[in-house]
This record gives structure tokens, C-alpha cells and sequence, in this order.
């Protein structure tokens, strides 16, 4: 249910009215948006009357909200969230692109990546330092030794990191980590989403091979139910019965996602295709598509690459994606900072 306030409402009477409703055990998500102030109310709204809630003077409407997403739907928070990773905007208006390899593989490749792709414009450096293969036999990332080369190269570039946590029992290793990444086979790990919930730090919320944007939304509320908002959604394509490609990149998820919620979206070309040649033109429609940021991996030595090297862009082929994309960007008019 949300309460809109009326404009200029006694602020000692919307206190009351909140403390009233925290009484009969709701809990209170409140947006004071330019023109609109919203009480959303999270819990059992059923035996809360409508008409004993229009009688207050300081409320404008009521609705019932029948999505079983709350905290992260747009109703509950008209304007776009804007996701703050240690001092890089993402959302409203604010597109943001994250870049590295798939995986940390030597001080010398992550070093050399960073220093091309912040060159190139990206904002935030990505790097798997614990991977999830389908394989328990191909390269399984360089684990805790991963996350300290991410940091050297934090340390040399002012790069805030990306990389992906698989465990909740490894959270104490990620707690510098500026950007949590949560992949696609652990979207609906639900104690590893109230873990990152409960660290308070942004995460990136991957979605799930063949998960419906509704289940992706009620993911990223696991995390919001914790009291963190600073939740990204990432679209990284689907499985269908397409076999040209790694994935089907689910364009449409991005305007349908900006619809149901208020969460930055960003795409990940290089999953979704898993070749090279097609991430440009894949990047291109998100930024179309409204997205907020992309996520691209990025190898000095593709050829060579422990892991996803056939979809990974050589620095120079990203540099040229980042100078295709700049004038995208601003026709959507959104900024690259
Ligand atoms: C990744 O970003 O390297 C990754 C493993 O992605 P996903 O979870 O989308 O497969
Ligand atoms: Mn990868």
C-alpha cells in the first residue's frame, strides 16, 4: 500500500500518522521525491481501511500495490535510484560503463587492463577473482589472491572494483569491495542476497539464466528487505532456443525493468552474445534501450584468456566501442562521467 502525502502536509501530523501505522506493526519506506512525498507501507496492509487513511488531512491518495515487490517498485519510489559506487553515479542519468576481464589472472594482465580501460573511459574495474564454471575442471580464479591484485590495481588506477562473490562465508574477504557482484547461478541464493543485504554495500544483482524479471525484482528486494538500496540490476542475456549465440540478450527487459522499478539497469553484452564481433552492436541497443551503464569483459590477450576469452574485446576494440557509444549516450541524454 503507499500514502500519498498531500503538498505542504504538517510535518507533526505525518510523523503521528507514521507512528500509528508502525504501531499496528507496519514497517515505513519513505520518498520525498520534488513533488511527491510517498509513505510506503511493507507488511499485512489488510486490515488497514482505506477510508480511515483519506480521513487524515495530510493525505492526498491511497493505493493498493499488488506487486509482491515493495521496496524496489517504481510506486513505492517514483524517481530513479541512484546507486553511489565509492564516488561513480549509476542511473538517473548517470550511465556508467564497468570493464576488465573476466578473470584476474596475473598482476601484469589485470594491471594492463585497468590501465587501458580507464584510458578508454570506463569508471569501474571488473575482475572474477572466485569464478563459477560449469566445469569443476576449468580454472576456478585465483580466489583471495584475485581480490588483492583488484586492489593493487584499485591503488594504482583510483578504480573502484567489481568482482563476484559466490559464498556468504566469503564476505569478510569482500568487505572493501566497492561493487559486489552477485552472477547469474546465485540470483536466487537467498541467504547469500540477505548476506549482501546486510553488508550494506552495493551490489550488482545478476539475472538468472532463465529467470523472469519478476523473479529477478524479488531478488533484488531480499537485498532491499535488509536495508540496502544500492542494488543494480543486470540484464546478461537468457536462455532460449537460440543457438547462434551464448545467450539471447533480453532487450526488452531494460524499458520493462525501468517500468516495475526504480533501480539502475545495466547490460552485459559480452555474456549474453559470448562472441566479440557482436557486443558493439548489442551495447549500442542498451544504451537505445535506456539502460544505465554496461558491463564489458575486456583481455589484453584474448586468445590466450583462462576463461570467456571468444567474447572478450581486446583494449583497442573497446576503446573504438567506447567512442561509438559516446554520442548514444548524450542523444539519450545521459552522461558519461
Ligand atoms: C561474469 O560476470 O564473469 C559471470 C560469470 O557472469 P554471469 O553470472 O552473468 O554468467
Ligand atoms: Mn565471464
Amino acid at each position: 500500500m503507499i500514502i500519498i502525502l498531500k503538498q505542504n502536509a504538517d510535518q507533526a501530523a505525518v510523523k503521528d500518522l507514521c507512528r500509528e501505522l508502525e504501531g499496528r506493526g507496519l514497517s515505513i519506506h519513505e520518498s520525498q521525491g520534488a513533488e511527491t512525498h510517498i509513505l510506503g507501507l511493507v507488511g499485512d496492509t489488510k486490515s488497514i481501511a482505506e477510508s480511515w487513511l483519506r480521513a487524515s488531512p495530510v493525505v492526498e491518495d491511497v493505493r493498493r500495490v499488488s506487486e509482491p515487490y515493495k521496496k524496489a517498485n517504481r510506486k513505492f519510489h517514483p524517481e530513479d535510484t541512484v546507486v553511489n559506487v565509492s564516488g561513480v553515479k549509476v542511473g538517473g542519468g548517470h550511465f556508467a560503463v564497468i570493464a576488465g576481464p573476466c578473470s584476474v589472472e596475473s598482476e601484469s594482465q589485470i594491471g594492463t587492463v585497468a590501465a587501458s580501460v580507464q584510458a578508454a573511459g570506463a569508471k569501474l574495474l571488473r575482475g572474477g577473482a572466485f569464478k563459477p564454471r560449469t566445469s569443476p575442471y576449468s580454472f576456478q580464479g585465483m580466489r583471495a589472491e584475485g581480490l588483492e591484485l583488484l586492489r593493487h590495481a584499485r591503488a594504482k588506477t583510483g578504480m573502484p572494483i567489481v568482482t563476484e562473490i559466490m559464498n556468504n562465508e566469503h564476505l569478510p574477504l569482500f568487505a572493501d569491495v566497492d561493487l559486489i557482484q552477485i552472477g547469474a547461478r546465485n540470483m536466487q541464493n537467498f541467504e547469500l542476497l540477505k548476506a549482501v543485504g546486510r553488508s550494506g554495500r552495493p551490489v550488482l544483482l545478476k539475472r538468472g539464466l532463465s529467470a523472469t524479471l519478476e523473479e529477478l525484482v524479488m531478488s533484488a528486494e531480499y537485498i532491499m528487505a535488509e536495508g540496502n538500496d544500492q542494488v543494480i540490476l543486470c540484464e546478461r542475456g537468457i536462455r532460449t532456443f537460440e543457438t547462434s549465440m551464448r545467450n539471447t540478450l533480453d532487450i526488452s527487459a531494460v524499458p520493462m525493468l525501468k517500468k516495475m522499478t526504480h533501480l539502475p539497469v545495466v547490460i552485459d553484452p559480452s555474456h549474453a552474445a559470448g562472441i566479440a564481433w557482436m557486443v558493439q552492436p548489442l551495447a549500442a541497443a542498451a544504451v537505445a534501450a535506456g539502460a544505465d551503464g554496461l558491463m564489458v569483459e575486456v583481455h589484453n590477450d584474448p586468445a590466450h584468456a583462462l576463461c570467456d576469452g571468444a567474447q572478450s574485446l581486446t583494449p583497442a576494440q573497446f576503446s573504438a566501442l567506447m567512442d561509438k557509444l559516446r554520442p548514444l549516450v548524450s542523444l539519450m541524454g545521459k552522461t558519461l562521467d
